[in-house]
Parts: C-alpha cells; sequence; structure tokens
C-alpha cells in the first residue's frame, strides 16, 4: 500500500485528517508528519484489484446490468454494514456508494496530474466535488417481491440542519423509518446532485433570499433564470434496475413528475406512496407552491402534521 507523508501544520494536520477519514487511515507521528496510507481508485490500484477481487466494487451500466467499468457505467462500493440511530430508532442498513465511472475516471486524471505537481493537499478539494450517491438496503433482497423505496434528494439545510423552510429533513428520517417497518424491507436512493432541486446550495442560497422578498420557490428559481426542477433521475433508475431487480416497486413520494421520470426511464411498474410529514408553519407556503406545481397533497395534508 503507497504511503505520502508531509510536513504540515496544525491547521492541515485537522483538515486532511478530517477529509481522509473517509478514503483511508491516518496516522499522526513525531514532528507533525502525516503518514496517508491511501486508497481507492485514484490513490492505490492495488486496493482497486482487491475490491474488484472481493466483489465489493463493481460496475453496471444504464440498464443495471453488469457491465465493464467505462464511460456511462456506474461504479458501485458495498456492501458495508451502517448500523444507525435515527429518532431513537436503532436500524440497520448495507450502504453503497455509487459514483458516474465517467467523473471517477476524470477525477483519477486531475489527480494523477496533481501528484505529479506534488499538489497532495488538493486531493481533498478534488474528492469533495465528485457526486456520490448512496443507496441504503434494508432487510434481505432476495425475497422481495415489491420493495418500498425512497428516492431522496439530498438538502444540506432539511436532511443535516433541520431546517422547516422544507420538509426533507422528517421526510428523510421517515422514510428510512418505513422502509425498516416494513415487512419486505426496502431501499433509500440518496441522490447528493440534487441540491435545491438540481440547482445547487450556492443558488438555492439566492432563492431562499428571492423566496423572503415575496417569491415563491418556483418563482425565486425563474429569477434566476434557472428550471423549476432540474433533477436527473438517470442514475437513480440504473440503480434501481440493479438493486431491485426488475421488480415492481412502491416508492415514498407525493411528486407525480418523480413518478412519470422514472417511467420514462424504464422503472415501469412503480406504484406511489403518500409520503406527507414534517408540514409546520414554516414551510406551509412552501409545500402550498408545490401543489400548485402538481404535488399530490390535499388541503388536510397542508393542515399540519
Ligand atoms: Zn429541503
Amino acid at each position: 500500500m503507497s504511503q505520502l507523508c508531509y510536513t504540515l501544520t496544525d491547521l492541515w494536520v485537522n483538515k486532511l485528517g478530517a477529509s481522509f477519514a473517509t478514503l483511508g487511515c491516518v496516522q499522526i507521528c513525531a514532528r507533525r508528519r502525516v503518514i496517508i496510507r491511501a486508497m481507492f481508485t485514484y490513490l492505490d490500484p492495488g486496493v482497486r484489484e482487491r475490491l474488484l477481487a472481493e466483489d465489493k466494487l463493481i460496475s453496471i451500466d444504464r440498464q443495471g446490468r453488469r457491465a465493464p467499468a467505462a464511460d456511462g457505467t456506474i461504479s458501485i462500493l458495498g456492501p458495508i454494514p451502517l448500523p444507525m440511530t435515527q429518532d431513537e430508532r436503532r436500524l440497520s442498513a448495507d450502504w453503497y456508494a455509487c459514483v458516474r465511472n465517467t467523473e471517477l475516471a476524470r477525477l483519477e486524471t486531475l489527480a494523477a496530474d496533481l501528484r505529479a505537481e506534488n499538489a497532495q493537499a488538493s486531493f481533498a478539494g478534488l474528492a469533495s466535488s465528485m457526486a456520490v450517491n448512496s443507496v441504503l438496503v434494508v432487510g434481505d433482497c432476495k425475497r422481495w417481491t415489491e420493495p418500498l423505496v425512497r428516492v431522496h434528494s439530498s438538502c444540506l439545510t432539511g436532511d443535516v440542519f433541520g431546517s422547516e423552510r422544507c420538509e426533507c429533513g422528517p421526510q428523510l428520517a421517515s422514510a428510512m423509518a418505513r422502509i425498516d417497518d416494513d415487512e419486505q424491507g426496502g431501499l433509500l436512493i440518496y441522490m447528493s446532485g440534487h441540491e435545491g432541486r438540481g440547482i445547487g446550495l450556492w443558488a438555492k442560497a439566492a432563492t431562499y433570499i428571492l423566496q423572503d422578498a415575496g417569491e415563491n420557490t418556483y418563482e425565486a428559481n425563474r429569477s434566476l433564470g434557472l428550471p423549476d426542477d432540474s433533477r436527473d433521475f438517470s442514475d437513480a433508475a440504473a440503480l434501481l434496475k440493479y438493486f431491485a431487480a426488475g421488480k415492481p416497486i412502491r416508492l415514498l413520494t407525493n411528486n407525480p413528475k418523480k413518478v412519470n421520470d422514472l417511467r420514462a426511464l424504464g422503472i415501469d411498474e412503480v406504484t406511489p406512496i403518500k409520503h406527507v410529514v414534517g408540514v409546520t408553519d414554516s414551510n406551509r407556503r412552501y409545500l402550498e407552491a408545490k401543489q400548485l406545481w402538481g404535488h399530490d397533497l390535499s388541503k388536510d395534508d397542508l393542515g399540519g402534521s
């Protein structure tokens, strides 16, 4: 296994330690030298070979079939057992990390260039720029006949900060609880590139300021010259084809467009299951805008949670 050694200040020790904790093991030794036992494809091809041999790194094509890594395919790393606690509920899932091989190849090329320039400290920035989607599998997929599924768009403010400007945080927690309670179980696909319905966190912050000046969530997107909803569900569809293996799915959503997009991408048998939770005075106006836009939300749904 390769080792990269740097002499770093406290700041860089902390920064790199945090950034690489998810990629490999970090040892801090005497004289502030950091030895990073780097791993993963762009840092250690030996580890990649081992993961491939153990079937813990695979690639799938757009039809969800195992395929050689190539442009347009998706690499999947896992299963990684993930014990979790949410709202005092303990549950466990198998986590799979998923990236487009096109993005991964670009990252590997950039990483090689940076290594040649002795600019290793930039790796952390590089790695965080790659969209890594997640699949959480609950239960035994071999027993599934119609798994319960949530395709959840990432929302830093709702999922992580607990913001009530939207209902994403409660929807995420409730989806995991419903899948865990379900007789068959199912899966949650967490789409990391879907922040702000696809416009990204920076633009989403701007729309919040516009909304506070009177615009609704869709009008604010249009004021920025951005689409109402630019989310791409093609990766989710490929992952569903692989993990659900062609079985019909029950989809936790109030959004008919999401159902239609998945059907258009070849997920033919989708039964939408209403998923209303987390309605508060802070997000009622936002949800009323979604209702007008086409979400399956009734007056009663918006009365409160
Ligand atoms: Zn949200």
